[in-house]
């Protein structure tokens, strides 16, 4: 990664070797960003389709975890949960037996905070720099570059990463020390999970006491009620025209995916003793969303069932 390099660092970003190891929903687009921009990104995955995808999107094919980080000064990683990422990082085949010195460590999975500073005190440990960089968007955010990432890490390891993730996303923050890119994360979305759940019985209470949901939202838009899930994302149709309400609730971010969220930051409650009723009463109410939905729905679709339609 060492070069003069202009004052924006150009020549010394295209110079980069990037070692990126699964390539799912998120990470097939975000590889292909970085290949996009010029970077030479070597690819793997499980599953051969998404490695040829990666390839057809101007990545080089990595035959096994060893063999795409042996030579990469930045290894990034997306990959479905703790487990998979103490593995990919920890075990003789993976990541911190085979990475060159001085790489530095990218793990943008949505993982339990125990995992992710298990394994940046592991990669410390060897010498390597890393940091967790979970984010929020979606697909069509990793596929447009305008993903939100929350990085925990040392100071020198978030201005590493910067100009890698700036390739990936639009905003990003640096949220301290190592795991608390996780706790952001979790953290946040816990609180739309409980936000969604509170507007949705908030607009089908309105509605049932004859309030439309036009009015509803025009009063409360502007008046103390107001919030993300209702001005961006109302889980009524009609207010806002893009939200997944309009669209027979098909995710968007699905019930699923908020579900996973939740079950993370209860179990972080539980092990740090914080008070989460609201918190454990959503996960509740989101794993009956997912007993109830086989095809997959957006988190909005609390309001169907809530209406008993699910
Ligand atoms: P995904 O299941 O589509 O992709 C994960 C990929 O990892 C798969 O292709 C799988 O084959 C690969 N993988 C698993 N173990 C591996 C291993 N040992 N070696 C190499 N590859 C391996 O998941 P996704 O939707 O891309 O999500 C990835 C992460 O991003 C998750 O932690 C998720 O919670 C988070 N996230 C997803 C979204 C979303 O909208 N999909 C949004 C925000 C955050």
């Amino acid at each position: 990664m060492k070069s003069a390099g202009d004052q924006f660092g150009r020549e010394e970003m295209t110079m980069t070797k990037i070692g990126f190891i699964g390539l799912g929903n998120m990470g097939g687009p975000m590889a292909a960003n970085l290949a996009r921009a010029g970077l030479d990104v070597t690819a793997t995955d499980l599953s051969i389709g998404a490695v040829d995808r990666a390839v057809e999107a101007g990545c080089t094919r990595g035959e096994t975890v060893a063999a795409t980080v042996k030579d990469a000064d930045v290894v990034v990683s997306m990959l479905p949960a703790g487990a998979h990422v103490r593995s990919v990082y920890m075990e003789s085949y993976g990541v911190i037996a085979n990475a060159k010195p001085g790489a530095l460590f990218i793990d943008s999975s949505t993982i339990d905070v125990d995992s992710a500073r298990a394994v940046i005190a592991a990669a410390t440990e060897k010498g390597f720099a890393m940091a967790d960089a979970p984010v929020s968007g979606g697909v069509a955010a990793a596929t447009g570059g305008t993903l939100t990432f929350m990085v925990g890490g040392e100071a020198n390891a978030f201005e590493r990463a910067k100009p890698v993730l700036e390739k990936m996303g639009k905003n990003i923050f640096h949220a301290g020390a190592a795991g608390n890119g996780q706790v952001a994360k979790i953290c946040n979305n816990m609180l739309l999970g409980i936000s969604m759940i509170g507007t949705c019985e908030a607009f089908n209470l309105a509605e049932k006491l004859g309030l439309d949901a036009q009015t509803f939202f025009d009063i409360s838009s502007a008046a103390s009620g107001q919030c993300w899930s209702m001005t961006s994302y109302c889980p009524a149709p009609g207010p806002v025209p893009n939200a997944p309400s309009n669209n027979d609730y098909k995710p968007g971010f699905a019930a699923g995916m908020m579900l996973k969220d939740l079950r993370l930051a209860n179990e972080a409650a539980h092990k740090a003793k914080a008070a989460t009723p609201l918190g454990a009463q959503s996960e509740a109410i989101y794993a009956l969303m997912e007993a109830a939905e086989k095809d997959g729905v957006d988190f909005s679709g609390v309001m169907k069932l809530i209406q008993g339609a699910l």
